[in-house]
């Protein structure tokens, strides 16, 4: 890891003491930290009235019981919790995630992470996230809607279209959203549409928003290589994951003109030199729910599934590598394989796929490298649209909403690739997303006092 400037590592050392055991939160803190030493040299009224001490304390979190029971009649006990970061730019955005690792560290790193994205975006959305340790993997439609309507039954009152609205994550696509949106609607009496974000179109969703995320990465990767002359047009590309962001992913990067070779998910990924058949890997993941596996298996001759403890997706050589699986899912490692295989640039779909040591890796090897603060954005951007259209009851479509998308990533793109040459450190973009998000919050927190 780099290191924190020494005005700012008794901050660090604090939060680490004040919140042990959360190592993903320590991670994602220290980041920022090492950006902000060349902002508080430059502008030393941000270290004033413990302003970065205040952004690194979450403002609310909220863990709760949420009992359901199964199809055998047992009942069954999960963890929830909504972190409610940062409001200084608009109420708490961010989305939930269902998966057994989720927990409060985790959780946190997310909301601390979404803080400084949506403040990215330039709309006005503060900063949250939530979920629970419920595994969705396995279990029948009954038992999905009888878990959302229970963590919905604690979550409701803690919800509103101006105080917090949470939207999908790993594990928590447009099904569990609709769940949740209904048991809210019922709870509360209210057809508040702009209470949640990723709904379907039948009931105030907006158009684009599935595809956002991973066509908002593809976005920034293209601008990115767009400085260095270059484009997607006949690049290898690999992407991780399997679910919402990787699918959406593949789909722009081919119609960029580039050729996915790979992709994965958690027990382990296939090889389709041929370019990622999209229809199928959609069918077998969205409509089928089966394992990755599945695809080499109907593609048949040509296409390998190598296991997860076989090898990793990062082993096959690529031109961009688009991570969209999870966090800490690329090791220094895996960076290492990569430049040795010619990377020339990584887009994180994911939110904090890279490790530090894989960030560094990169970063000496002068590979273009977008974090995910700034690269996946486009998703909650979008978000942020579907609230606009929900709070002037109108529908715009496909590609107004893709034209807006466009645009903010663009807007995104310039922004952090600016900042990081104000700051004397020009082609960072780690740096420059930190800065430029940390400075729109902080500016903020300080018109409105110490709260
Ligand atoms: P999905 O649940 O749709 O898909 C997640 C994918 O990642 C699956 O293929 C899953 O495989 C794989 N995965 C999850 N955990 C692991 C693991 N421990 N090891 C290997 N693979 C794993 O989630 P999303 O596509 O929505 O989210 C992916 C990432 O993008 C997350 O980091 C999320 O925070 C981030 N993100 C999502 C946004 C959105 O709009 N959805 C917005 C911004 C960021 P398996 O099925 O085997 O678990």
């Amino acid at each position: 890891m780099n290191c924190i400037d020494e005005k700012l590592q008794p901050i660090f050392s604090e939060v680490t003491r004040r919140n042990c055991g959360e190592p993903e939160f320590h991670q994602a803190v220290h980041e920022v930290l090492e950006s902000l030493g060349r902002v508080v040299a430059k502008h030393p009224h941000f270290l004033d009235q413990a302003l970065i001490e205040r952004i690194c304390e979450p403002e609310r979190q909220v863990i709760f019981r949420v009992p359901w029971v199964d199809d055998s009649g047992k009942v069954q006990i999960n963890r929830g919790f909504r972190v409610q970061f940062n409001s200084a730019l608009g109420p708490y955005k961010g989305g939930m995630r269902f998966h057994p690792s989720v927990n409060v560290g985790i959780i946190k790193f997310l909301g601390f992470e979404q803080t400084f994205k949506n403040a990215l975006t330039g709309m006005p959305i503060g900063g949250g996230k939530g979920g629970s340790d419920f595994d969705p993997k396995g279990k029948s439609d009954g038992e999905i809607m009888r878990f959302c309507q229970s963590l919905m039954t604690e979550l409701h009152r803690h919800l509103g279209e101006y105080t917090d609205v949470p939207a999908g994550d790993i594990g928590v696509g447009g099904r569990e959203i609709g769940y949740m949106f209904g048991q809210y609607k019922r709870l509360t009496n209210r057809y508040e549409a702009g209470v949640i974000t990723g709904k379907a179109l039948a009931y105030g969703g907006s158009r684009a928003r599935t595809e956002a995320t991973g066509y908002g990465n593809t976005y920034f990767v293209q601008a990115m290589l767009q400085t260095k002359g270059t484009d997607f047009e006949g690049k290898k590309v690999v992407v991780s994951g399997s679910g919402n962001v990787a699918i959406y992913t593949i789909e722009k990067v081919q119609a960029f003109g580039g050729k996915v070779v790979a992709c994965s998910d958690s027990s382990g990924y296939v090889v389709d030199e041929g370019g990622i058949d999209l229809a199928l890997l959609k069918e077998i993941k969205d409509v089928r729910r089966e394992r990755i596996s599945e695809y080499a298996t109907v593609k048949g001759a040509g296409v390998h599934f190598i296991s997860a403890d076989k090898g990793s997706v990062w082993d096959v050589p690529c031109d961009v590598a688009m991570p969209s699986a999870t966090q800490n899912e690329l090791s220094g490692k895996d960076a290492g394989t990569l430049v040795k295989n010619r990377v020339i640039a990584v887009g994180e779909g994911a939110n904090m796929p890279s490790t530090p040591e894989a960030i560094q890796v990169f970063q000496d090897a002068g590979v273009l490298f977008a974090p995910g603060k700034a690269a996946n954005a486009g998703g909650v951007a979008t978000s942020a649209l579907e609230m606009q259209q929900n709070a002037s009851r109108d529908s715009w479509t496909f590609e107004q909403t893709e034209e807006r998308l466009a645009a903010i990533m663009r807007n995104i793109h310039d922004t952090c690739a600016a900042t990081a040459e104000e700051y004397g450190a020009p082609g960072n973009y780690v740096l420059g997303a930190n800065i430029a998000g940390f400075v729109r919050v902080a500016e903020a927190m300080q018109m409105l006092g110490v709260i």
